[in-house]
């Protein structure tokens, strides 16, 4: 049995893991098919704080998982199919690891960006095609870019990446936008945003040096024809990682885990949650990491009081 299950390696999970383990806690953190998360599809990251000259995506969450590791954290791959959380200890039941029992488990496993799942798409993440304007628009500064998706997501990161393209093009499916009025307005009021409606993306174009253009037909007319980028941003929204919960834990209508407000607790005593999996807002790797800090502060001090094994015994 553990202290402490942390399920997510991403900032948040990691950053759990680090406290958690210099807390003595001995915590297990169990790593699914996409070790270190989102962070580890992209690859400069300019914006997280201490690193003056940007630090690729992947080494900075190997950096953060050497730390844990240095502290005591264990570390086991495997894919939590479902859990028991009626009654503690909880038990987890984990592909490749069977049953684990814990006196307190941190969730995050955070939000899968949605990808258009069209041809050359995947192979491109990182070479022009990406899902986070607030990570990847600095790169495409002078250049033109494409948006795809008729949500606020897509209305956002168009207004935002107006700051570095010369043009941002919105491509949508559809020739109504999904995205709230004054969104809406604010996108239709930026003259170097053009519209791309009722279009539907077919295939992502890439020559060696990655995405020259994005190739999309007109429901209307049914004529195909390829836009010229060299960078498209899909922002057709996220999907949190919570149906391994079974329900247990609750979250609002997308998903998402509700904590209660200015703490990381969730409905039931002993669970935490941290990162993308409870942040539809900010979604940004700092700010999981400083969820992640907040977890095992709470779940540190949780176990003080309600610990259910004699763990003296153990020491
Ligand atoms: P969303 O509202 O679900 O919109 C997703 C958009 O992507 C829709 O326009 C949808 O098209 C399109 N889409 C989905 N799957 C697609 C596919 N396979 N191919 C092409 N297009 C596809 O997601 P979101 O924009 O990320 O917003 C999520 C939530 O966060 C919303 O509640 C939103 O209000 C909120 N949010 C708020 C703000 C803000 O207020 N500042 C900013 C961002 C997000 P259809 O319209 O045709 O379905």
């Amino acid at each position: 049995m553990y202290k402490a299950v942390v399920v997510g390696t991403g900032p948040s999970g990691l950053t759990a893991a680090i406290y958690l383990a210099r807390a003595n806690l001995s915590p297990l953190v169990i790593e699914g098919p996409e070790p270190g998360g989102q962070l580890t599809t992209t690859t400069e990251v300019e914006n997280f704080p201490g690193f003056p000259e940007g630090i690729m995506g992947p080494e900075l969450m190997e950096n953060m998982r050497k730390q844990a590791e240095r502290f005591g954290a264990e570390f086991k791959t495997g894919w939590v199919n479902s859990v028991e959380l009626t009654n503690r200890p909880f038990k987890l039941k984990v592909e490749g690891l069977g049953e684990i029992e814990t006196e307190t488990l941190i969730i995050s496993t955070g939000a899968s960006a949605r990808l258009l799942g069209i041809e050359h798409e995947k192979e491109n993440i990182g070479r022009g095609v990406s899902t986070c304007a607030t990570c990847d628009g600095f790169f495409f500064r002078g250049k033109k870019i494409i948006v795809v998706g008729g949500g606020d997501s897509a209305m956002e990161e168009a207004n935002f990446l107006t700051r570095f393209a010369t043009e941002v093009v919105l491509v949508h499916r559809r020739q109504d936008l999904r995205a709230s009025k004054i969104m809406q307005d604010r996108a239709r009021g930026n003259d170097k945003i053009k519209w791309a409606l009722n279009k539907t993306p077919l295939a992502v174009i890439h020559g060696e040096h990655g995405v020259t253009g994005l190739k999309v037909v007109d429901n209307e007319t049914s004529t195909e024809e390829i836009i010229e980028t060299s960078g498209i941003f899909v922002a057709i929204g996220h999907t949190p990682n919570t149906g391994f919960l079974g329900g247990q834990i609750t979250t609002d209508s997308q998903g998402y885990i509700i904590v209660k407000p200015g703490t990381t607790e969730t409905n039931i005593p002993g669970v935490f949650a941290c990162g993308d999996v409870q942040d539809q807002k900010y979604r940004q790797a700092i700010t999981a990491a400083g969820s992640g800090c907040a977890a095992a502060l709470d779940c540190e001090k949780f176990l003080e009081g309600h610990a259910v094994h004699d763990w003296s015994q153990a020491l």
